[in-house]
């Protein structure tokens, strides 16, 4: 019995599960993906590339670092072989270089990796024909707004967290940023030269992405001026001082990008793990109607903060970049809640890696989790083959197009 009566809506499926996946996934073969988010790494930086060389610019590498001696990366494979990072970046290397990443190839595939990058535009090439993006939102954390790349995909982003860490010139982000390093001079300003220096800076940029989830946490309350002052330019403010100046910049910001249409991408869930929660942004989202919210990672682990705001307040989008490749698990829970609270057209997706090799096994993790969560929906009568084809595309491509203006 079907867990769903379509009634007049549709006839009752005629493909299989495995049919209806390969339809999925054949059409959204047919569109170029957007990647709304993702840190690859600038082109100076891909020299001397072998397997070690991706691990150490991967997950990877926050789980375990790979092995000093190749003689044991076969039981470093091994004792990961369940997490998940692990699973999609060698699915990922596997699929590239046409052969299996184990103890038996190790050598054979440095040797391919390292022909494969004599040509400088390799990495470049995987994005382009293996991953088949239109565009790549790259967020540079070490020069925040510029791609340093010669990718033509690359849509940089700004990185805002330092003009809300730093209430003074000492004062630096989880980055090593201050904002006196790009606008010279800025703290010789009272605080509103300082806040009209920081609007003329960020007004040409098209897409902000704040990661204070990995400085003072996504807690947005303050949204006083006056309070907010106190604490600028002060080497020793009082922490209730520095919170004000702290939340208030993030709400400036915010409500500055509101006004000119410009999109506002924030971290949630895991970085420290204080705080990091989606639901602490609900007092902002809320007091922020016209601003459009690209909140980042399902809120992993807390989906269902996420999930909460997604059904309450129009301005949030749900960006499904990273959960897939933490948990393919996580994911499918994730996007099949979402597709149900929210529907479909609020819905993105970005790889949120530094290497090619890893990007791919994301993108493959990707089309794993949305291709078995719709063909789920089709099997139950939930979706006809046409709506899961739809749904596909606009998580793929049409969501991202659409909300940061990319289409034709
Ligand atoms: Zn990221």
């Amino acid at each position: 019995m079907k867990a769903y009566d379509k009634g007049s809506l549709g006839k009752d499926p005629a493909l299989t599960k495995e049919e209806c996946q390969s339809a999925i996934l054949k059409h959204i073969d047919g569109l170029r993906g957007i990647d709304t988010h993702c840190h690859h790494l600038p082109d100076r930086k891909f020299k001397d590339v072998d397997l070690k060389f991706i691990y150490d610019h991967s997950y990877c590498d926050w789980m375990e670092p790979y092995p000093a001696d190749k003689k044991d990366v076969p039981q470093y494979l091994l004792r990961n072989c369940s997490n998940s990072y692990f699973y999609w970046l060698r699915r990922g290397i596997s699929e590239i270089y046409g052969m299996p990443v184990d103890g038996e190839h190790l050598e054979v595939l440095d040797e391919a990796i390292g022909k494969a990058y004599r040509d400088p535009e390799h990495h470049l090439r995987i994005l382009d024909e293996k991953c088949r993006y239109e565009k790549i939102l790259l967020d540079n954390y070490d020069h925040p707004g510029v791609a340093e790349s010669s990718g033509k995909l690359f849509v940089p982003v700004l990185r805002c967290n330092m003009f809300a860490v730093c209430n003074c010139i000492s004062k630096r982000d989880h980055n090593d940023n201050n904002p006196g390093k790009y606008i010279p001079g800025i703290y010789e300003h009272s605080f509103e030269g300082y806040l009209k220096a920081v609007d003329e800076y960020i007004l040409p940029h098209h897409i902000l992405k704040l990661a204070i989830a990995y400085d003072e946490g996504n807690r947005i309350r303050n949204f006083d001026k006056d309070r907010a002052a106190v604490a600028y330019g002060q080497e020793h403010p009082t922490e209730e001082a520095y919170r004000d100046f702290y939340e208030y910049m993030v709400y400036h910001i915010c409500r500055l990008a509101g006004e000119h249409g410009i999109i506002v991408q924030i971290h949630t869930g895991l970085g420290t793990m204080k705080d990091t929660s989606p639901l602490f942004l609900k007092e902002l989202i809320g007091a922020l109607p016209d601003t459009q919210f690209d909140l980042f990672h399902g809120g992993y682990p807390w989906m269902d903060d996420l999930l909460g705001l997604l059904h309450n307040y129009p301005n949030v989008y749900a960006d499904l970049c990273w959960l897939p490749i933490i948990s393919v698990s996580a994911a499918k829970r994730f996007l099949r809640e979402a597709l149900e609270i929210g529907g479909c057209d609020r819905i993105l997706w970005g790889c949120d890696t530094w290497t090619s090799e890893e990007s791919y096994g994301a993108v493959l993790a990707f089309r794993h989790v949305l291709s078995e969560v719709l063909s789920d929906m089709y099997e139950e009568g939930y979706l006809s083959l046409d709506e899961t084809c739809y749904t596909a595309g606009q998580i793929w491509h049409g969501n991202a197009a659409r909300l940061f203006g990319f289409e034709d």
